[in-house]
């Protein structure tokens, strides 16, 4: 099954499937290496990237730390999983990949 991703409004949203997943202004807890807090909570401002690797989706996003106000691009962050009845938003604490998806797709124009 195909997974199609696209980045909307500027890239202000992730789109999976036709369906609105994750956009800018969401606050997510990141466990690693954003800024020099133990757990950042970062402020999404607009979307990098977005891949699929399956049914796991992945996003690379700019934002900033609202704790010490570090800004930055981050590596790539988990954002959910497609499942049988369509989307599961990633919840609690996200932690980075260590590998990019498969099959990365920018914003189209
Ligand atoms: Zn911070």
């Amino acid at each position: 099954m195909a997974t199609r991703l696209r980045l909307l409004d500027d890239a202000a949203w992730v789109s999976v499937n036709d369906h609105r997943a994750a956009g800018a202004s969401e606050v997510w807890p990141v466990a690693d290496s954003f800024c020099a807090c133990p757990l950042a909570w970062l402020a999404v401002e607009a979307f990098v990237d977005v891949g699929a690797d399956g049914r796991r989706v992945d996003a690379r996003v700019t934002g900033h730390c609202v704790s010490c106000g570090e800004a930055g691009t981050t590596p790539w962050l988990p954002v959910g999983r497609v499942t049988d009845d369509g989307f599961a938003v990633t919840t609690g604490v996200r932690r980075s990949r260590r590998t990019s998806p498969r099959s990365p797709c920018r914003g189209e124009p």
